[in-house]
C-alpha cells in the first residue's frame, strides 16, 4: 500500500534540498516524481534549495483548487510514480485530506515537506491535518541559530526584532523579514506565549 509521508522541519532545515534529492533518485531509476507546490509561495518559480540547486514545479495549487482533479488531469497526460509536495503547510486541510485519498486511490506515494508550526509556535492548519493523517512522520533536524542546540521552533524577525504577533503568512510591506529556527529555550526567551 502506498503511504503518505509528512517530513517536517524548521526553516532552513534542508527540506527543499531533500525533496529535490528524492525526486532525482526517482528519475535515476527511470521513474517520475512530480512536484506540487501551493501557489501562495511563488516569490520565485520552482523549488530552490539554499545550497543552490533547483527544480521546476509541475503543478501549482491555489487555495480554491480541487487538488485531486488537478493531479488526475496531470496523470491523464503524463504518468508518474510519486508525488512530492513542497510547503505542504500552505495547503488547506481539505486539500491535505484529498492528497491522502489520492495516495490510497491511485496507489502513489505522497511525500509532503513543510513546517509544523509558525513563528508563534502555532500549527498551520494544513500541517496539522498532515500530522493527523500521515502514515509516516519524520523530522528533519536543524540547529538553533542562537546556540546550535536542536531547533524545535520557528521564529520571525522583522527589521532585526523578534515578532510575537502578526499574520501567519507575511505580507510584503518593504520591511526586512527573516525566519530563524530556535531551540525551546531561545524560543521561550525571544518569542514566548
Ligand atoms: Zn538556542
Amino acid at each position: 500500500m502506498a503511504k503518505f509521508f509528512f517530513r517536517y522541519g524548521s526553516m532552513n532545515s534542508g527540506k527543499s534540498t531533500m525533496l529535490i534529492q528524492v525526486a532525482h533518485n526517482y528519475s535515476e531509476t527511470g521513474q517520475r516524481a512530480i512536484i506540487i507546490k501551493p501557489s501562495i509561495d511563488t516569490k520565485e518559480k520552482g523549488i530552490h534549495s539554499r545550497i543552490g540547486i533547483s527544480k521546476p514545479v509541475d503543478i501549482y495549487i491555489s487555495e480554491n483548487d480541487d487538488i485531486a482533479k488537478r493531479i488526475k488531469d496531470f496523470y491523464s497526460k503524463e504518468h508518474f510514480d510519486a508525488i512530492m509536495v513542497d510547503e505542504v503547510q500552505f495547503l488547506t486541510p481539505k486539500q491535505v485530506e484529498d492528497l491522502y485519498k489520492i495516495t490510497i486511490e491511485m496507489s502513489v506515494p505522497v511525500m509532503a515537506y513543510g513546517l509544523r508550526t509558525d513563528f508563534r509556535g502555532q500549527s498551520f492548519p494544513g500541517a496539522a491535518r498532515a500530522l493527523d493523517l500521515a502514515n509516516v512522520i519524520e523530522e528533519i533536524r536543524t540547529k538553533c541559530t542562537l546556540c546550535s542546540k536542536k531547533a524545535d521552533h520557528n521564529s520571525r524577525r522583522r527589521n532585526g526584532e523578534f515578532e510575537k504577533n502578526g499574520n501567519q503568512i507575511v505580507i510584503d510591506d518593504g520591511t526586512t523579514v527573516e525566519y530563524v529556527p530556535l531551540c525551546s529555550s531561545h524560543f521561550l526567551e525571544k518569542v514566548g506565549f
